[in-house]
């Protein structure tokens, strides 16, 4: 047995002796994904689906700038950027640098 196989069945296991009893009597069909996964098919590097670790020395402000400090004009958005990963921190960074290179405060809100 592939130790994919095995780690799906210690899962299974896992989640029948807590919150789910009898799982693995009603699965028909099994699906996962691994970093290995991530990094072939959506080029993540090291297959890290929310990019760098949110460990404090890596959040909020530690996490790359929008702004790079080097080269004017490289700006910076994705989850690896400030603020952080998620959909939500995702499109908070392309505000953040909409922000830097208009000088105009981006409204919050679901308003049009
Ligand atoms: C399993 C899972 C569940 C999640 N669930 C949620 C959720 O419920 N809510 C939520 O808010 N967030 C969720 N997230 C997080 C969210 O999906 C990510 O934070 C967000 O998609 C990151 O957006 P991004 O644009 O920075 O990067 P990505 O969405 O990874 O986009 C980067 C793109 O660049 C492409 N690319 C990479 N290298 C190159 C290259 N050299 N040339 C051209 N293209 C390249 C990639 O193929 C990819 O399409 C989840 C993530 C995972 C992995």
């Amino acid at each position: 047995m592939c130790i994919r196989d095995r780690l799906r069945d210690r899962i299974v296991s896992a989640l029948e002796e807590t919150i789910l009893p009898e799982l693995s009597s009603v699965i028909e069909e099994v699906f996962w994904m691994t970093p290995e996964d991530f990094a072939k098919d959506y080029r993540s590097m090291h297959g890290a689906g929310f990019s760098i670790e949110p460990r404090l020395t890596q959040s909020a402000w530690f996490r790359f700038h929008n702004r790079d400090k080097a080269l004017e004009n490289l700006y910076f958005v994705g989850a690896g950027t400030h603020p952080g990963a998620g959909l939500p921190g995702v499109v908070s960074s392309a505000k953040v640098v909409e922000e830097l290179l208009t000088g105009v405060e981006v409204a919050s809100g679901s308003g049009g």
